[in-house]
């Protein structure tokens, strides 16, 4: 059986497509992406409707602005960790603290930012527990890790193949940081290290973040 990873890059927020006997879409990006990401599905030759489950890493206005669009076009179950269901079901904006210096003016400017940043509300199909949830019922070889550090509900996908979407638990390159590791903004650094490890003892090889390009995983191993 084949592994297809297709990156879909909705706004500021890259979003990935995992296609194995099933499909799984991971994270909506910010408002108004729906009709992009229509006319990718299209480039890819893929129905919208076959996309069973859309896993959302965490609750950030950038991942889940077109979550209510995303699901009317592919019929798709939403899965968000349940301590940041209401996020979406009440369309709340909560901002992380910075980590570092630049995540310090970063949360500053979105907290600036927050009165612009509305988005339509959505139900929850599937509350997520604080531990692992299996992927196979959806046709895909992986399973859903809770992964807190980011915030406090963030979960990570991660395959058989040690293919780990991990949302913003790690971050790559401008303009959130310089290179892969650490986000630069988060609830929590040793939360987060930990949730590094996680992945890395479950067999994580390569890191897809939300913001930057694909990495190895040996890069967090070496931030421990
Ligand atoms: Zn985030």
């Amino acid at each position: 059986m084949t592994t297809e990873i297709h990156k879909l890059s909705l706004g500021i927020c890259n979003c990935y497509l995992v296609k194995e006997e099933g499909l799984v879409i991971v994270d909506a990006g910010p408002p108004n992406q729906v009709s992009k990401l229509r006319m990718e599905l299209q480039t890819l030759s893929i129905d919208p409707q076959d996309i069973s489950l859309m896993l959302i890493t965490h609750g950030h206005y950038d991942h889940i602005g077109s979550v209510n669009a995303v699901k009317a076009l592919t019929n798709c179950k939403v899965a968000i960790n349940h301590h940041e269901k209401e996020w979406l079901e009440q369309a709340l904006r909560p901002m992380p603290p910075g980590i570092g210096i630049w995540g310090a003016v970063l949360s500053v400017l979105m907290h600036g930012m927050t009165p612009f940043m509305k988005f339509p509300a959505s139900s929850v199909d599937i509350s997520l527990e604080d531990k692992e949830f299996p992927l196979h019922p959806f046709g895909i070889n992986g399973k859903v890790l809770y992964t807190p550090g980011h915030t406090s509900g963030s979960m990570s996908l991660l395959l058989e193949t040690g293919e780990a979407f991990v949302g913003d638990l790690a971050m790559n390159g401008l303009p959130m940081r310089i290179g892969p590791g650490m986000p630069s903004v988060g609830d929590n650094r040793n939360t987060i290290k930990e949730s590094w490890k996680l992945l890395l003892d479950s067999g994580a090889k390569w890191i897809y973040p939300a913001h930057g390009n694909p990495f190895p995983a040996d890069v967090l191993k070496e931030a421990l």
